[in-house]
């Protein structure tokens, strides 16, 4: 299918200036606007092209690439939309169209909205908010991942009246303000003729019911603060100041309203021993002279227990040894950083005459001083 030229669909010069295409786009808006021409399929198909020729010229970097490259130049889904659902129009160019057409909601209505859409704002109570934890973890828990339970104060639902807050079914009357529909019909008009535009009752929040007789337990709320104690699964790898959200663990919602999240902020505790590079540790081992000269065997202390280093003859100080895969394992993908061993060379202050006596002997000797290898 070939593209109409950009210009010619919104009536304006290759020249014309924001405010011309703004004019433009707006007075076609208004004349394709599915309102007012309603099935008719011709004037929805230019009601799109025109959406779509307005956002490439509005934007003037957009527009550069057009003028040079034309329609070959700007990439789908990025520099345009394809729109497919009117409704997508509005809610892409809310400043064009706020003011002349009025909230999205009125949309809904008159484009036959999704059902679902609209029984989103009728709902019972009021949602449940988030709750904060800190967890703070061991470098070993990070390593493997690790499950905490953790007790926490929140609002649990009522388990008497299931979260209704009314003592039983039969225990609700028809909300007055809203007459039991949960909600609120306002009329306004506009240049397009008379909207009416749906919110939800405030007095019943929704429901169109109002709890003639309470439960006592929660005393009409649907709701009791207790402590509860939470399990967390705690991935291996995360780190300080890394969070997961647990959905519908937090505040349960009043009156059966959706319940809040439980953010688990993570804190990692400083290890005696190592130093967390990324999913890599480092430690520092202290070898003798004579083991950093002949080689050795040492025992170094890992995540996992004590494990077996081979220090070769001759390792200089400063050296990193790497023990593979003793690290932390890496958050989601497979694998572990590693384990970095720094050599410290151990220099001995306080020695006694005999030690003193044979390192006199030693420096004499060729192969010790340095420069020599
Ligand atoms: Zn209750
Ligand atoms: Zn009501």
């Amino acid at each position: 299918m070939n593209k109409r030229d950009y210009y010619e669909i919104l009536g304006v010069g290759k020249s014309a200036s924001q405010d011309e295409i703004k004019k433009a786009y707006r007075k076609l808006a208004m004349q394709y606007h599915p309102d007012r021409n309603p099935g008719n399929k011709e004037a929805e198909e230019k009601f799109k092209e025109a959406a779509e020729a307005y956002e490439v010229l509005s934007n003037d970097e957009k527009r550069a690439k057009y003028d040079r490259y034309g329609h070959s130049g700007l990439r789908g889904g990025q520099d345009f939309h394809s729109y497919q659902n009117v409704n997508d129009i509005f809610s892409h160019f809310s400043d064009i169209f706020s003011g002349a057409f009025g909230s999205s909601s009125i949309f809904d209505d008159f484009f036959g909205g999704s059902p679902s859409q609209r029984t989103r704002h009728k709902q019972t109570g009021s949602p449940g908010s988030d709750l904060k934890i800190t967890l703070k973890l061991t470098l070993e828990e990070i390593a493997t991942g690790t499950t905490k339970k953790v007790k926490i104060k929140k609002y649990n639902k009522c388990e008497d009246c299931n979260g209704t807050g009314a003592k039983t079914t039969g225990s609700f009357k028809s909300c007055s303000v809203c007459n039991g529909t949960g909600e609120i019909r306002q009329v306004s008009r506009s240049i397009f003729g008379q909207f009416v535009n749906i919110a939800p009752c405030n007095n019943c929040g929704g429901s169109g019911k109002i709890i003639s007789d309470p439960c006592q337990k929660c005393s009409g709320d649907g709701r009791i603060n207790s402590e509860s104690t939470i399990k967390i699964n705690v991935p291996a790898g995360v780190f300080d100041g890394s969070y997961m959200t647990l959905r519908g663990e937090g505040n349960a919602g009043k009156n059966g309203g959706q319940p809040g999240d439980v953010i688990v902020v993570f804190e990692e505790i400083r290890h005696d021993l190592f130093v967390r590079d990324g999913d890599n540790i480092i430690y520092e081992l202290n070898i003798s002279y004579p083991e950093a000269v002949l080689g050795t065997e040492s025992e170094v202390p890992t995540l996992n227990g004590k494990a077996k280093l081979k220090i070769d003859p001759g390792t200089q100080s400063g050296k990193f040894l790497k023990m593979r895969e003793k690290g932390i394992q890496h958050l989601n993908k497979h694998g572990a950083g590693d384990q970095l061993v720094k050599i410290n060379i151990h220099v001995p202050k306080n020695i006694n005459s005999k030690e003193k006596e044979l390192l006199k002997e030693l420096q004499k000797l060729p192969n010790i001083k340095p420069g020599n290898r």
